[in-house]
Parts: C-alpha cells; sequence; structure tokens
C-alpha cells in the first residue's frame, strides 16, 4: 500500500511494540504506516495501530459492499443472530484481557472497563434476539390493496467513534448495523483504537463474513474523513464532538446519506428540597467522576435549589476529596483523562472558574510522585457558577462539577435548557408529579428520575436533543436507524372480477 507519511506517523520500522492490524475483507492489514498508543498513565506508547487513509478505506467500503451483496444481505434473521449471539461468547470469552486493553488505552479503572466488556457482549445479544422480532406493518387502506412494510438494510454503513468508551461504543453502533443485515466499516478514534481492531477479529472468529465488519484506525481528518466523504457508503454513524458532527454531517448531505449523530452534552443534575441525599449523592459523585468526566452524559451541571444547597455542596467537595486517584490498573475511583492536549483542555477551564467562580474542591493537579508523568486531574467543584459563565455552558469532558442554585420549578427548567445541549438529565425529588413534570418540561434525551445513568442502558434508547445530536443509538430504536423502509402495494383483485 501506498506510503504518504505525516510527522505524526512513523516510518515502518521494526518496533518492540505490540502491533495491531486495520482488519479488511477479513484479513489483518498493516499500511506501511503507524500510529503510536500510550498508555495515559505514564504518557509512554506500548502499542502501535495501522494508520489508514483513504487507499484503506476504499478497500474497506468495497469489501462491505462485496460482503452485503454476496452474502449478509441475504442471511434469514435467524442466521444473523446465531452470529450476534456468538459475537457476544466471544467478547464474553475475551472478557479479562479486552478489560486490561481497554484499560491500558484509556487510562479508565479497570472495574469500569470491566463493566464495558459486559456492556458491549450485551448489546451483541440484545440486537441478536431483537432482529428476531423486527417486523413491517400490514397496512390495509383500500378494499382491493394489500399494502405492506419491509424493514431493509442500507447496504454499507460507516461508523466513527471516539476514545472515552471505545468497546462499548463500538458495540453499540455495531450490533445493531450488523444484526439488521448491514456491512460495516469502522473508524475507530487514534486515541484508543485497540478494543476495536480486537472486536473485528473476535467477530471473524465467530463466523460474521470477511468484509461485513472492517476496521480502519486512522487520523480523523484523513481516514475518518474519506469515510464520511465515500459515495459507496450508504449510512453514516458518527459519535463523538458536535465540532466533527457537524462536518460529518456536511459530508453525509452531500451524498445525501442519512446520519446518526451522537454527539455532547452539559447535562444537569435538577435536585429540588426534598431529595434523597443518601440516594442521590453517591450518584451525582460518579456520574461526574466515572471514566474521570469523560463520558457524553457525564452529569456535569448540578442545579440546586437555594435551601439544600450549603449542605449538599459540602457533602459532595468531602466526597470528592476521599476520591481515590491513580493508574485505571489499580481500580482507583479515577484514573488520568486520555492525553496531555486532553488534560490541558480540562486544565484551561480550572483557570477560569479558580478566576470566576468558588472553587469548592480540587481545582488543579494532584501532586506526588505516583502520578508521575500521567495525564491526572483533581476531581474539582466549581460553586456560583453564573449561567452565563462558559463552564455553565461548555462542555469540559472532565471531572469537574459546576454548581448553580435556582429558587423555583421553573427557574430550575431555564437554567437546564440554557445550554445549547440536550443530552441527558437528572431529576431528584420525591414528589412523583414534580418528577414527572419535570420529565417533561427539560428537553434531553434521557431524563433519570432518583437515578442516573442504568447501568449501560444497553434497552434504553438514547438519542441527543439540540447540539447533542440526532437520531437515536441503544434500544429496538436503533434497529430503525440502521433499516430503512420500503412500501409494497398489492392489487388483490383476481383478473377479470369488477370491483
Ligand atoms: P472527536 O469529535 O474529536 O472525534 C471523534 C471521532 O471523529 C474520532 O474517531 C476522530 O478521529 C474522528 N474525526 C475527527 N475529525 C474528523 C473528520 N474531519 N471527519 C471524520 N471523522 C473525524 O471526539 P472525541 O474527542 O474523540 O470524543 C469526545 C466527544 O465525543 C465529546 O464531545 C463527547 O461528549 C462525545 N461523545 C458522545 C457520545 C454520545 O453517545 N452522545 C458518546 C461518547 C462520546
Amino acid at each position: 500500500m501506498t506510503e504518504s507519511p505525516t510527522e505524526r506517523n512513523h516510518p515502518a520500522t521494526e518496533s518492540l511494540l505490540t502491533q495491531y492490524p486495520a482488519v479488511i475483507a477479513g484479513k489483518r492489514v498493516t499500511t506501511g504506516r503507524w500510529i503510536e498508543v500510550l498508555d495515559p498513565s505514564t504518557a509512554r506508547p506500548f502499542a502501535r495501530v495501522a494508520c489508514c487513509g483513504a487507499a484503506e478505506v476504499e478497500q474497506a467500503v468495497a469489501a462491505a459492499r462485496l460482503a452485503h451483496e454476496t452474502g449478509w444481505r441475504f442471511a434469514t434473521a435467524a442466521e444473523r443472530s446465531l452470529v450476534c449471539r456468538r459475537i457476544a461468547a466471544g467478547v464474553r470469552a475475551a472478557r479479562a484481557e479486552l478489560a486490561r486493553l481497554e484499560t491500558r488505552d484509556t487510562g479508565k479503572p479497570i472495574s469500569q472497563a470491566l463493566v464495558d466488556v459486559d456492556v458491549a457482549a450485551r448489546y451483541f445479544d440484545f440486537y441478536a434476539g431483537a432482529v428476531e422480532a423486527l417486523t413491517g406493518e400490514t397496512i390495509l387502506s383500500q378494499p382491493d390493496l394489500l399494502a405492506f412494510t419491509l424493514r431493509e438494510p442500507y447496504g454499507v454503513s460507516g461508523h466513527i467513534i471516539p476514545w472515552n468508551y471505545p468497546l462499548q461504543v463500538a458495540a453499540r453502533t455495531l450490533a445493531p448495523a450488523l444484526a439488521a443485515g448491514n456491512c460495516a466499516v469502522l473508524k475507530p478514534a487514534e486515541d484508543a483504537p485497540l478494543t476495536s481492531v480486537r472486536l473485528a477479529e473476535i467477530a471473524l472468529d465467530a463466523g460474521l463474513p470477511a468484509g461485513a465488519l472492517n476496521v480502519v484506525p486512522g487520523y480523523g481528518e484523513e481516514a475518518g474523513a474519506a469515510l464520511t466523504a465515500h459515495p459507496g457508503v450508504d449510512k453514516l454513524a458518527f459519535t463523538g464532538s458536535r465540532e466533527v458532527g457537524e462536518a460529518v454531517m456536511v459530508a453525509a448531505a452531500r451524498n445525501i446519506v442519512p446520519v446518526t449523530l451522537e454527539l455532547g452534552g452539559k447535562s444537569p443534575h435538577l435536585v429540588l428540597p426534598d431529595f434523597d441525599a443518601a440516594r442521590a449523592i453517591p450518584l451525582i459523585v460518579r456520574s461526574i467522576t466515572e471514566h474521570a468526566g469523560q463520558n457524553c452524559s457525564a452529569g456535569s451541571r448540578l442545579l440546586v435549589h437555594e435551601s439544600v444547597h450549603d449542605d449538599l455542596v459540602a457533602a459532595l467537595a468531602a466526597e470528592f476529596r476521599a476520591l481515590r486517584i491513580g493508574p485505571g490498573a489499580g481500580d482507583p475511583d479515577l484514573g488520568p483523562l486520555i492525553s496531555a492536549k486532553q488534560r490541558d483542555r480540562v486544565l484551561g477551564y480550572l483557570e477560569l472558574g479558580r478566576r470566576d467562580c468558588v472553587l469548592a474542591t480540587g481545582g488543579g493537579v494532584p501532586e506526588g510522585a505516583e502520578y508521575g508523568e500521567g495525564f491526572y486531574v483533581e476531581p474539582t467543584i466549581f460553586d456560583r457558577v453564573a449561567p452565563e459563565h462558559r463552564l455553565f455552558n461548555e462542555e469540559i469532558f472532565g471531572p469537574v462539577l459546576c454548581v448553580s442554585t435556582f429558587s423555583s420549578l421553573d427557574e430550575a427548567v431555564e437554567l437546564a435548557d440554557r445550554t445549547s445541549y440536550g443530552l441527558a438529565a437528572g431529576v431528584w425529588t420525591r414528589d412523583v408529579s414534580t418528577a414527572h413534570w419535570l420529565a417533561r418540561q427539560v428537553r434531553a434525551g434521557q431524563v433519570f428520575v432518583n437515578n442516573y445513568s442504568a447501568a449501560g442502558g444497553v434497552e434504553l434508547p438514547f438519542g441527543g436533543y439540540k447540539n447533542s445530536g440526532i437520531g437515536v443509538e441503544k434500544g429496538l430504536e436503533a434497529l430503525r436507524e440502521y433499516t430503512r423502509c420500503k412500501t409494497v402495494a398489492i392489487n388483490t383483485q383476481p383478473p377479470g372480477l369488477s370491483s
């Protein structure tokens, strides 16, 4: 394959690092170019992954098309279901290996990586079951017309995913696409591509036909842009930032292909005076510190009624101070951030917060030789964050909770909806009517009442309002996203019979 090195790419020299190839047409492929993959807890490379460009994307799309036209498209739902169940079993069989790899690649605590593996397997099991129950509708609109709908796969689906939950998000988007009969090309994030490669290998071993799932690691502006611009892709699914989501949508518009966008968030907790503190506090803490806050649906804003503000902030600050920070392999509460770039971005927000808001706890990098060169930041709470402030409105993507107060329900809703995002929200109250009212008022794709995040929520449709995205992943809804509707109308009047 042709080589066009950039300054970030490494020449094809021998390396002691473990090498991960691309997977194209059922084969493990190297490209002559590599991306070094860093361990975020040490800032040192531990692996390298094949760096794909437009040429490899071309081959991957062609392989997906061939696999679709010559086999997967004609497989029965039962046959596709069986393969998905085998992939789920393969993921479970590799549980420890995948979790270790995900921890090394992303920095997340090992117990969180184990959950990611379990959830990834559940996606394949869930869509294995769901696709067997997928049916169209019968429409009897006229006496001599039998009309019905078919749900057909699009053909070749292109998937681009971020680095924060690589295995979970890969499974979340691939399982419904493959189960529905599409053949896929996946472009993982350059910062955390390794479990995507392993997932493709597991899928092949599970009996997925060669070419039905291709993985092309590479840089976003190169491999990602080539995939989104490719006229042979029939459906795009993107998970990542709002900014890149816009570029993906522009590319999709040029080829008139449907696009699912799962983008960022600035999700609020709305805490009312009658909230259950024992239940709320651990989940509020977890929602912004899990994977060090690098979570699209992180509960990053705390909107709290003035009357309970002081006690709640004091309790949360104490919980934050007790959190253990360290390398993911040691299973702390918080690991490092993904990269120096992400850490510096978060530190920029911490500087703004220290200048303009009230610092309740954290606010910097943890001190101590044990943190070495790792990309760590302290779990932080900023209090009295003004609704006009950047901290209130922008996705920080780190363990930073921003607290503001309200004094009426209308004000709570107004504050909740004030940002351009609308991914998730938490409502904390014992009053069932207030909970229902708030759940309906808030503009967010998922509203959790007296809980948050729901353990992966494989079965729960998930899609953002406003700048948080378009379309839905997860649940039965996602099967619709990866199929299109065809209507067949049959004249049922026998020849010669007058009506
Ligand atoms: P990102 O947008 O920078 O990158 C996401 C992916 O897009 C990567 O694979 C990247 O290589 C690729 N990419 C970059 N430029 C591209 C281009 N021009 N064309 C095509 N692809 C390109 O996002 P990130 O930093 O990896 O992830 C963090 C973001 O993802 C946050 O905003 C987070 O909220 C969001 N996210 C959303 C969800 C969700 O389900 N809503 C889930 C996880 C993460």
